[in-house]
């Protein structure tokens, strides 16, 4: 089940509000669940499909950290951030399925081998390093599946057999009136195997602790807070199950001058009162350059200029541009003599004409 969250409306799919609670979300999902049950609709491809999309829905909105992380997607996707190539944003169980239904319909258990556990890391990455994008490595002590026994948990990863009970399914069902339940098997306790003699490495739990290092590809653009997710990089599912997933979120320092908003950067710029009055030109740092910015005279403090384009180029994605405001950096240290000139123009240019003549008409 690789699908990708940008493409999909899981609200909608729900029929709820984004902002609804997560009893809302619940009840929305059991009202729809019920309505499509496949036991209920035989043969109803259409309700299946149905059925099979708000329970992925489900799954991600009625679990509080998945949602946060879907919604960070979807506002990424909706200003257009894309282009993360292979390892980016999938989501890939609707692992929950069970569960949920077991919420509704009384169920017993999730049998069945289960996915692994999906793990989460932090990296720090530096301002420049978000703007062009950079690869990281990150040491991690993680569970893996044990090599002696190639995570079966069984000597030497042969001696074991399929469980009969289940047939290897791991689940076993029982017909209780209108509904089948699906419950984990007693027998080999969910696992589809039975194990005769125990791996001696892993004590059968087919598992093992290791020190890995997991190269991190962090694709430029991307913004504090932002979530990497490497697929498959997370702890060993059960035999036959696909591991879990790495969950990176990613820190950016922040920048000694520029600010950031999306794409765009936001400088602030101070300017002597005789650049503001009279025009001039300034050097203003871009993140890999310099440019030129024309003052006009008259500038007053607070107004923005633009620099287009030379804002964070997201990977794929056109770059946003350099907002400049400027101010008024009055002088501190004036000399006698400095001080005598202003106050000469003061006396000769500026008696009676205030710039807050209008707060008093
Ligand atoms: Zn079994
Ligand atoms: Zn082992």
């Amino acid at each position: 089940m690789s699908r990708d969250w940008l493409d999909k409306d899981f609200y909608a799919t729900l029929g709820v509000s984004k902002d609804a609670s997560t009893e809302e979300i619940k009840k929305a999902y059991k009202k729809l669940a019920r309505e499509n049950h496949p036991d209920l609709n035989p043969g109803d491809t259409e309700a299946e499909k149905k059925f099979k999309e708000i329970s992925e829905a489900s799954s991600v909105l009625g679990d509080e950290r998945k949602r946060q992380e879907y919604d960070q997607v979807r506002a990424m996707g909706a200003s257009g951030f894309g282009g993360f190539g292979g390892q980016g944003f999938n989501v890939d169980d609707f692992g929950d399925l069970f569960g949920n239904l077991g919420d509704i319909f009384g169920f017993g258990g999730s049998g069945g081998r289960r996915k692994g556990q999906t793990y989460q890391t932090n990296i720090n990455i530096s301002f420049d390093e978000a703007a062009k994008g950079v690869e990281t490595v990150i040491p991690l002590r993680k569970e893996v599946s044990c090599s002696a026994c190639r995570g079966t948990g069984a000597d030497k990863g042969e001696a074991f057999h399929r469980c009969n009970i289940c047939n290897g399914s791991g689940q076993t069902a029982s017909n209780q009136g209108f509904f089948s339940f699906a419950q984990t098997c007693s027998a080999c306790k969910g696992q589809g195997n039975v194990i005769d003699k125990a791996c001696k490495t892993c004590r059968s739990s087919g598992s093992a602790i290791e020190n890995e290092s997991i190269k991190v590809k962090v694709p430029a653009g991307v913004d504090n807070g932002t979530v990497i997710r490497l697929r498959g990089r997370g702890g060993p599912g059960d035999a036959g199950a696909p591991d879990g997933d790495l969950l990176v979120q990613v820190a950016v320092e922040s920048h000694k001058f520029f600010k950031r908003s999306n794409s765009d950067l936001i400088l602030e710029v101070p300017l002597l009162f005789t650049e503001a009055a009279l025009g001039s030109s300034i050097k203003i740092p871009t993140l890999e350059k310099s440019v030129t910015l024309k003052i006009p005279a008259g500038t007053p403090s607070g107004k923005t200029f633009k620099i287009k384009g030379e804002g964070i180029a997201p990977q794929g994605r056109r770059p946003g541009d350099l907002y400049v405001k400027v101010f008024i950096s009055p002088p501190t240290n004036l000399s006698r003599s400095a001080k005598k000139h202003l106050e000469n123009y003061r006396d000769q240019f500026e008696s009676g004409d205030s710039p807050r003549n209008y707060l008093y008409e």
